[in-house]
């Protein structure tokens, strides 16, 4: 079965060369509500299909984009269903809704959620399937609608990646459809967009980031063009998460934060992510666990777990961050980066404990689900034995 994994792994690698992953068109600053005129404009979009959730709208932080949609005569329809992690129901939903009103092009705007929610239903509009007839890889292969993301979280990067999670509450799975032609054209970062996130949402957004672009360099699927952008996005994880943290205002810190999930996002898209995001899933899927959060709380055992295998890679990411002296032996390296990790969570204040979550009878069916997704699709450094998933679920879960 691990051959297997590395075989299939290897294809991969040989089909990334062949099929390159596009990346959107960026946009970064503020006052940005008017780039979705202009793109708008500039495709002859008369019809735009809004994609967010019910706190956005309460928040009214969509107003003044309203009010420009209206000024610039482009007729808007706003699906703002989507629930914290989107489902096959949402997906379907925002597709009728596009089809019903013949709209142009999708907005998607909000976290992570709307986002995926925005990208799936395209996936359905293009590809005309059922949402679990486009779980993995390529099943969608048809173009979709013009479509643009506004994030107004700084973790996901969905607004730059190949893939859409979706949960099915029924099953309680969560699984990706993953396709280049799902990464949307247009990624339009507004700082001021995330200037009300609450603290503990900064906190657990920015960790599911960093998570993005350490397991996309711990994994073996790295090209020069993955490993220099998650370089970037812990660079600009290092400098601003603690500081958004502290200082929500920070337009700073808060488009540093943006454009580290940004990069962070290019990044784990072609290298993928590893067990971390496997159990977070697993989480998300049974007890509707936040993603960034429990992506936060697993990913000091995953390092642990990994062992020596990956001290080498913590050593190179000590190095981009500066946190030892140069000549200092790997060792050294590798432990320094899991404390920049440790430190993060302290001052974050994320509490490092899942008890009261984990059900002690899920577990099984859970590790099923993590060998499932980690194999044979991630490129993990380390395959991690049943035991040793059970005893990870065991500590985080107190059991
Ligand atoms: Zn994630």
């Amino acid at each position: 079965m691990m051959i297997y994994a590395r075989v299939v792994q290897s294809f991969m690698r040989g089909v990334a060369k062949i099929i390159t992953i596009p990346q959107p068109q960026l946009y970064v600053g503020s006052k940005m509500f008017h780039k979705v005129i202009d793109v708008a404009q500039y495709h002859g979009v008369k019809r735009l299909l809004v994609v967010t959730d019910q706190n956005l709208v309460q928040l009214k932080l969509l107003d003044p984009l309203l009010v420009l949609l209206k000024q610039n005569q482009i007729e808007y329809f706003i699906y703002q269903d989507t629930q914290v992690n989107p489902t096959i129901t949402n997906l379907e939903e925002a597709k009728t809704s596009y089809l019903k009103h013949q709209c142009q092009a999708i907005l998607g705007i909000g976290g992570g959620s709307p986002m995926d929610c925005a990208k799936g239903a395209a996936a359905l509009i293009a590809s005309g399937k059922k949402v679990p007839s486009l779980k993995g890889l390529l099943k969608v292969r048809k173009k979709p609608p013009l479509m643009m993301m506004m994030p107004t979280t700084a973790g996901t990067g969905s607004e730059g990646t190949v893939a859409v999670v979706v949960s099915n509450p029924k099953t309680k799975e969560k699984y990706a459809i993953s396709d280049p032609v799902l990464v949307p054209q247009y990624a339009i970062l507004d700082a001021a967009l995330t200037m009300g996130l609450p603290s503990h949402i900064t906190a657990s957004t920015g960790m599911d980031a960093m998570t993005h672009a350490i397991e996309a360099t711990l994994g073996n699927s790295n090209t020069t063009f993955t490993l220099n952008e998650s370089k970037l996005a812990l660079t600009l994880i290092h400098q601003h998460l603690i500081q958004a943290f502290h200082q929500p205002n920070d337009m700073k810190a808060r488009e540093g934060m943006l454009l580290a999930s940004y990069h962070a996002g290019l990044a784990f898209t072609r290298a993928y992510v590893g067990y971390v995001h496997g159990i977070a899933h697993t989480l998300g899927g049974f007890y509707q666990f936040p993603h960034g959060l429990a992506n936060a709380i697993i990913l000091p055992h995953i390092l642990e777990a990994y062992g020596k295998s990956i001290h080498p890679k913590l050593a190179m990411m000590s190095d981009w961050l500066n946190l030892t002296s140069e000549h200092a032996p790997e060792l050294v390296k590798a432990k320094a980066f899991k404390e920049w990790v440790q430190s993060h969570l302290k001052q974050l204040k994320i509490e490092n404990t899942l008890v009261g979550v984990i059900q002690k009878d899920d577990i099984p069916h859970m590790i099923q689900r993590v060998k499932e997704e980690v194999i044979p699709l991630y490129p993990v450094p380390t395959y991690l034995t049943t035991q040793v998933l059970q005893q990870i679920y065991v500590t985080l879960g107190g059991i």
